[in-house]
């Protein structure tokens, strides 16, 4: 994968997400409520938006800690990588734009952080 196609695929992501989610107030909270089932979840927990309507009732305590905690820190990552890949871009000696050796020598493009993740991404 190209780091142009790595950016695609981010925002495309991106996208997809907030479309899918137009209708909720982010971030998402999830209150365990009610009592304890026989796994030690909580059998009537809440998620909410942040405006606090319910979106969810009586999810598995691990679901809804996902769901809270993917809304909260998702799309600051995604955000997050496009920045990286918006500082480590090709300069005009195929070089990265932002890394540099310790006596001042440009680094081949792609350098070892964007080769980073395009591995967590192939
Ligand atoms: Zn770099």
């Amino acid at each position: 994968m190209s780091t142009d196609d790595l950016r695609v695929r981010l925002e495309a992501d991106k996208n997809t997400i907030q479309a899918a989610t137009e209708h909720y107030d982010f971030p998402l909270t999830f209150q365990p409520w009610g009592g304890q089932n026989q796994n030690g979840d909580y059998a009537e927990s809440i998620l909410m938006d942040h405006r606090g309507e319910t979106l969810a009732y009586g999810l598995p305590d691990g679901m809804g800690i996902f769901a809270e905690q993917a809304s909260i820190r998702w799309e600051k990552a995604t955000t997050a990588l496009l920045k990286l890949l918006e500082l480590h871009k090709r300069d005009e000696y195929d070089d990265c734009s932002a890394c540099m050796s310790a006596y001042g020598d440009g680094i081949p493009y792609p350098c070892p952080t964007v080769e980073s993740i395009l591995e967590v991404y192939t």
